[in-house]
């Protein structure tokens, strides 16, 4: 038990309020209590600026061990070549990629933001809009990605790096066009799995990984892991290139690049308490049971979906092929924002999200997002997620105090038999 009486009652709190709630937050999930105690350890205590075996400080022998057991099982589990395990999370591992291939002012395209696209993907607030040259593209209005469009803008603006990958994107990706598009141009392509990597890692998806120039990732989502980062290439296995060999194909030096903007480009020492709960969660990911969590977290994705639409919910695009789902609540008069203060108030947490061509904005936008990877940890089936639908239909339908004061009580009562790692004595 933590002394620190303030920090000790928080936690305490936050404890209730994830066991007494239904988290459909798509970017969240809760970690196993081997990850827990990966991250809670001593490992926290060392500096090891550098990579394995070329450190800048001595008494790294168990972290390089560490190290490269989480590096080898991504290795294993994604079949690249190549991975760096030390980015702090994902914005930093996106910002290390823009750092080994690009120079400030190049041009780099990712998807915008309103369409489901992330802020490091060039949108204008963040640094990677700030300091590069960015140009966003758009969804069809059906809400899906549309190749043409996007093959007709990529001629035309010549970027450098073409970036996919999105925070708010219910379907799955042409992965050979989108290099066939990218390559056109000579452009690097990216690949951010952030969100989709747990189910990438279980075979459930396809994987960019024999298209994508460089992959990046965070560790959290539907990975299960801790908050990380991790960026995945192939290089050329069979000539390790250290140092750099000028004039060479860049693309054969990625390894480097990438070691090297990550470190000393970008960050210092990495965090080795979360270096090894990455690699307690890649073991994880690398049991049959996983595979089977990962097929659950579709399953589940799909029967709500269904649900919804049953209580007349506009779905974008129709429908889900992952593990999230966008609702445009045009029809049902309410904002994003409203609906999210809503459900917060029966123990259900999701996040307002904008919508393609929102004319609202980010902070009030048309829609939410909802998510199933978290409830399926918590050993939540089918048959639970038309409960959770429900619960959400009838708390928006009639958001009177005394409504929604009982739904939160049955939500409480529903999610008694749905225990989380680390929770449980509460
Ligand atoms: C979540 C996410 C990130 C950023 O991850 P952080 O760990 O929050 O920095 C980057 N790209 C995409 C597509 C994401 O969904």
């Amino acid at each position: 038990m933590i002394e620190d009486k303030e920090i000790y009652n928080s936690i305490q709190s936050e404890a209730r309020r994830q066991k007494e709630g239904l988290e459909l937050i798509a970017s969240e999930n809760y970690v196993s209590s081997d990850v827990l105690e990966a991250l809670g350890s001593i490992l926290t205590n060392k500096y090891s600026e550098g990579m394995v075996n070329k450190r800048y400080y001595g008494g790294n022998q168990f972290i390089d061990e560490i190290e490269t057991t989480a590096v080898n099982r991504a290795k294993q589990i994604f079949g690249v070549d190549h991975v760096n395990v030390q980015p702090y999370s994902g914005s930093p591992a996106n910002l290390a990629v823009y750092f080994a291939l690009l120079n400030p002012g190049d041009k780099v395209m990712g998807l915008n933001l309103y369409f489901g696209g992330h802020l490091t993907h060039g949108w204008k607030v963040n640094i990677t809009g700030k300091y590069f040259n960015s140009v966003q593209y758009e969804t069809g209005r059906d809400g899906l990605l549309d190749y043409d469009m996007l093959e007709k803008q990529v001629k035309e603006e010549k970027p450098k790096l073409l970036f996919c990958g999105a925070t708010a994107y219910p379907r799955l990706y042409d992965y050979k066009r989108l290099v066939e598009i990218a390559h056109s141009v000579d452009a690097y392509f990216v690949a951010d799995i952030a969100h989709e990597c747990g189910l990438i890692a279980a075979k459930v998806i396809p994987s960019p990984v024999g298209f994508a120039d460089v992959i990046t990732t965070t560790t959290h989502k539907t990975l299960r892991g801790p908050r990380g980062g991790m960026i995945m290439c192939n290089g050329n296995p069979s000539e390790p290139l250290r140092p750099l060999v000028e004039g060479a194909d860049p693309r054969r030096n990625l390894p480097t690049l990438i070691d090297r903007a990550v470190f000393p480009g970008l960050q210092g020492g990495p965090h080795n308490n979360t270096t090894a709960a990455i690699a307690v969660a890649l073991g994880e990911a690398m049991k049959p049971e996983f595979v089977e969590y990962a097929n659950q977290i579709l399953k589940n994705a799909k029967k709500l979906s269904e649900k919804l639409m049953e209580y007349d919910f506009n779905l974008i695009s129709g429908g889900t092929d992952n593990h999230l789902m966008l609702v445009d609540l045009a029809n049902k008069n309410i904002t994003g924002k409203q609906a999210e203060e809503t459900l917060e108030k029966v123990g259900i947490t999701v996040n307002k999200n904008t919508i393609p061509f929102d004319e609202r904005k980010p902070w009030d936008p048309s829609g939410i997002r909802i998510g199933t990877p978290a409830l399926t940890t918590r050993g939540m089936k089918e048959k639970e997620m038309e409960i959770v639908a429900q619960f959400i239909d009838r708390a928006l339908k009639n958001p009177s105090d005394d409504n929604l004061e009982k739904i939160r009580l049955e939500v409480k009562e529903f999610t008694k038999d749905f225990p989380i790692p680390g929770i449980d004595n509460i």
